[in-house]
């Protein structure tokens, strides 16, 4: 066996949020422990061989192949441990059911989980409220209310909760709510999106007039043209990175069960459409960890893909009966529907490992041919579990009826693996490198320093480009771009976030989505001298590509920069 190896990031994380403690605060497991508690948990629910799989979960996740969503690292095995990382609560238009949804999302932030929630249901500000003959405060004011309880509820007192707020577009306070966040101090715990309709957007392409309806009738209220509201919202999130949008109607129609509902949520990250109180398990597989080398050359090993990912789809499955539910109306949905979320992440590493370029047609095909076979195999593994254990209980209502048995009403994600990415030791889920060099935590107080990332450090080395004056360039700049004398093809395979266009990073989520029957989590990155039309092309084109959900960055547009938007520590 592969002894666990850990950088000193990796480690502190787990020292600081992930291991167990004593009634003393003190820290009372290794990281190795931590991966054995967390197998005997999950390999717990297993009828037959129960020992065989706690040793394969074992294996997977302390070779760092494949690593769960951090509540079911953080609790498995824990009295009441809370397994999932993503939630959707409805709010219904009624104090009692706005602030019960507030409770359980206060709960669901303590265990560790994250939610989202589209607050289209509430009238309109202004509306009267008849209990108390007054006025209502509209939507953004219950959403400022959430935010204010997320920062309070601290999760096992190490980071605040992360939660998606959503308004449709044809809400009367879509224009308060598309702006709420250019205060940069409102709605700091919410990544926000209008709920797009392609409706809309026709509307938008034809330059024509919209109208506001009342949630509560359904009449319009108001109208404005769709161009101004779409202007609205492109140079919102110029300025800001906010609102993202989500696309309605892509995402019902890959609804695998309608008849239980319309789905109008995403959890915070946006990979995960969910139905109101329904949950999902994520797990990533570490890409960086499944090739296979002859020489300097590397190929993606396939067969061991197709090993992990159907134990991965064990594993997951098994996570949703160890689970601890909080609320009855979450454990009926969710097993009903036996959602789960297997995604990737390593994508940049491998493909600087294979010297295929971020910003290529080679690679934009490449992800197409894996995300379909990782596709394949989860559905086999789904499949093959549906034959053991049997079908997801509402699988008569869903799409899979009655053609093709499965065991869960969706299999894959694309998460932003936001932590798990920096205790794999790898890059963040599908995203290109942001830099070459980061920032190394300094362990027990001791000052912080550059690193290389180590296979771009490897690979630059192998190819005979490494030098000193490189070492420092990269060090202080995190890029090598500028450097004289290295190749333009070198220097392609090591590009970064903001030297890639958007048209690839865009092509990148259209290849990953086309294969993933969840959502795809991805931050298109901007450079700062973007412009606000090229915010508009990214959106359209997101729309026209089918995607569900879209999220940009322009460089320097928020004052505090963070790589992935739910990190928030
Ligand atoms: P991780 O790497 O910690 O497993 P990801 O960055 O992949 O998590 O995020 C996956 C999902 O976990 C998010 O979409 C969100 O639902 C949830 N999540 C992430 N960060 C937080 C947070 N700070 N609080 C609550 N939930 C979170």
């Amino acid at each position: 066996m592969v002894r666990l190896s850990l950088t000193p990031n990796a480690l502190q994380i787990l020292e600081e949020r992930y291991l167990l403690r004593d009634p003393d605060g003190k820290v009372m497991e290794t990281p190795e422990e931590m991966f054995r508690r967390v197998s005997e948990w999950i390999a717990g629910t297993e009828r037959n061989n129960r020992e065989y799989w706690e040793a394969r979960f074992f294996r997977m996740m302390n070779n760092l192949e494949f690593l769960p969503n951090s509540p079911t690292l953080m609790n498995a095995g824990l009295p009441g441990g809370q397994l999932s990382a993503c939630f959707v609560l409805p709010v219904e238009d009624s104090l009692d059911a706005i602030f019960t949804s507030l409770k359980n999302a206060a709960l669901i932030h303590q265990s560790g989980g994250g939610t989202g929630y589209n607050f289209s249901r509430l009238r309109p500000k202004g509306a009267l409220v008849s209990t108390s003959k007054g006025f209502s405060s509209g939507p953004v004011a219950f959403m400022k209310i959430y935010d204010a309880a997320t920062e309070h509820v601290k999760q096992g007192g190490k980071r605040r909760g992360a939660n998606m707020g959503i308004l449709n577009v044809d809400h009367p306070d879509i224009e308060e709510f598309i702006s709420v966040k250019t205060d940069r101090v409102s709605l700091r715990n919410f990544n926000i999106s209008v709920g797009i309709t392609d409706r809309f957007m026709a509307a938008v392409e034809k330059d024509l007039s919209w109208g506001l309806k009342d949630p509560r009738t359904g009449r319009a209220v108001r109208n404005i043209p769709a161009k101004k509201l779409w202007d609205q919202i492109t140079g919102t999130a110029w300025a800001t990175g906010d609102p993202g949008l989500i696309f309605l109607d892509s995402i019902n129609r890959d609804n695998p069960t309608p008849g239980l509902g319309e789905i109008r949520s995403t959890n915070p990250c946006g990979e995960v459409p969910l139905l109101d109180y329904e949950s999902c398990n994520l797990g990533s597989v570490n890409l960086s960890k499944m090739v296979t080398a002859h020489g300097g050359n590397y190929e993606i090993d396939f067969n061991r893909l197709a090993e992990t990912v159907h134990a991965a789809i064990r594993f997951l499955d098994n996570v949703i009966h160890a689970n601890h539910y909080l609320l009855p109306q979450i454990k009926s949905i969710s097993l009903k529907n036996r959602k789960i979320g297997l995604g990737l992440m390593g994508w940049a590493e491998l493909l600087m490992l294979m010297e295929i370029p971020y910003a290529s047609t080679g690679a934009v095909k490449l992800a197409e041919k894996l995300m379909a076979f990782v596709r394949k195999e989860s559905y086999k593994a789904s499949a093959s579990l549906a034959e053991e254990r049997g079908c997801f209980p509402s699988w008569t209502e869903s799409r899979f009826y009655p053609d093709q048995k499965m065991r869960n009403a969706t299999c894959n994600s694309i998460a932003p693996t936001g932590t798990i990415s920096v205790i794999a030791d790898t890059s963040y889920s599908i995203e290109p490198l942001y830099a070459l060099a980061y920032r190394r935590v300094g362990i027990l107080g001791g000052k912080s320093q550059q690193e290389l990332n180590k296979v771009f450090k490897t690979k630059i080395s192998r190819m005979g480009y490494w030098s000193e004056h490189l070492e420092n360039t990269v060090l202080q700049t995190g890029s090598i771009q500028k450097i004289q004398g290295i190749p333009e093809q070198v220097k392609n395979i090591f590009k970064t976030s903001l030297d890639i266009p958007w048209e690839f990073h865009l092509q990148h989520q259209r290849a990953f989505q086309t294969f993933t029957d969840n959502s795809v989590s991805k931050t298109i990155n901007l450079p700062a001298e973007a412009g606000a039309g090229d915010i508009s092309d990214v959106y359209m084109t997101a729309w026209k590509y089918g995607l569900k959900g879209i999220t940009i960055y322009r460089d320097g547009s928020k004052e505090k920069q963070v790589l992935q938007r739910c990190n928030v520590s």
